[in-house]
């Protein structure tokens, strides 16, 4: 093992893992440190996220096109299947029409994104870390407790009382890595509703609410290893946000907020006037980094790249971010260097 990495990465979540193995395969050498799912909140914490390419903001589309060959190729490089190709249907602006399935035209879901599918972020960043050990990289699983930066060179302290050098970081701690005062952090709760199966697998996102005070209401829903059940799971995303403002605020959501969101129970009668059977109900929490104009942001300062603001969307695009992320951030230390 180096004395002194090229690279520290902190972060093990599909940013950071994406980026570590992007520097492990360029050649650097790279120690990525991530907490354990029970020691830090993330914001990818479940079993799915919804892939398209449909989105109001061009921004993301290209990221997320541009990300798709290369999920298929790590899959195939390291046998490991987090993606699978499904139905993405919404009510936004789109030109494929649907087939006649009463559930999704009584809820006025009346586009399909042709590219779309689930995405077990769990399994992707399984994916990732194997193909970044293969290039070489050290994947420690740790708290980074802090960061001294000296003339040359930074040493990463964390829990377990080790010490790590690199001569550069590359920050990916999500909803920790935002500097104070920049971005807010939205709170969100996830219901995870076992029913009895009655249709494919598939995703929907609905914009088009009765409700004002719901912005977005989507689900990924896919069937259970034994197939007589199905699993969906369902985020509302608020009109008016519930915001996090410190880091109590947001450990306290994470341990018992959010079962008491204000929209729970319109969700779940909005669930069940979809048609869905409610056999089990599971909360979980969730929060993502918001900036001001919906993308996320690069800051650099010796040596130290610290990301931000993935706005709740950048699973679909781990690798195509992360290389935009590095590559922006070393214009930036060059720039001011
Ligand atoms: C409810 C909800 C639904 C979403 N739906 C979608 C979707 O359908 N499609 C999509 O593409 N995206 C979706 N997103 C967004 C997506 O989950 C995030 O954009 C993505 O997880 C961001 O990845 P990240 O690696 O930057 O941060 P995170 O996923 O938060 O990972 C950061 C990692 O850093 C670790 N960490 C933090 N502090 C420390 C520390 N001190 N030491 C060591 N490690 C630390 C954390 O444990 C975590 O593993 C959704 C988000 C939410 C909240």
């Amino acid at each position: 093992m180096p004395s002194l990495f090229d690279f520290c990465v902190l972060g093990n979540g599909p940013l950071g893992a994406a980026a570590a193995w992007q520097l492990a395969r360029e050649g650097a050498s790279v120690c990525l440190i991530g907490a354990r799912h029970d020691e830090r909140v993330s914001s990818h914490n479940d079993h799915s996220r919804i892939y398209r390419t449909r989105h109001p903001d061009p921004y993301w589309t290209a990221l997320a096109e541009a990300n798709l060959p290369m999920m298929l190729e790590l899959e195939q490089r390291t046998g490991i299947r987090f993606f699978r190709s499904t139905p993405v249907y919404y009510d936004g602006i789109g030109n494929v029409p649907l087939s006649d399935q009463p559930y999704l035209t009584r809820n006025g879901l009346n586009h399909q994104d042709p590219c779309g599918g689930i995405i077990d972020p769990l399994a992707y960043i399984r994916a990732l870390n194997k193909a970044a050990r293969e290039q070489g990289a050290i994947i420690r699983s740790t708290v980074v407790t802090s960061i001294h930066t000296l003339t040359c060179s930074h040493q990463v302290h964390t829990v377990d009382g080790n010490v790590a050098r690199c001569k550069a970081i590359a920050d990916f701690r999500g909803l920790y890595a935002k500097p104070i005062g920049q971005g807010t952090t939205v709170a969100r709760t996830t219901l995870l509703i076992r029913h009895p199966p009655f249709h494919e697998p598939h995703c929907f996102i609905r914009t088009v609410l009765l409700d004002p005070q719901v912005g977005e209401f989507f689900a990924c829903s896919h069937l259970d290893e034994d197939s007589s059940t199905q699993t969906s799971k369902f985020v509302l995303a608020d009109a008016q946000p519930h915001l996090l403002n410190s880091s109590e605020t947001l450990q306290a959501w994470f341990q018992d907020g959010y079962r008491h969101h204000p929209k729970l129970p319109w969700a779940l009668d909005e669930i069940r006037r979809m048609g869905f059977e409610i056999q089990d109900l599971r909360l979980a929490p969730c929060a993502f980094t918001k900036t001001y104009d919906g993308r996320p942001k690069v800051q650099v300062d010796q040596s130290h790249l610290r990301f931000y603001g993935c706005n709740g969307g950048a699973v679909k695009c781990a690798q195509s971010l992360s290389r935009q992320v590095l590559t922006q951030g070393l214009m930036q230390a060059i720039s001011t260097s």
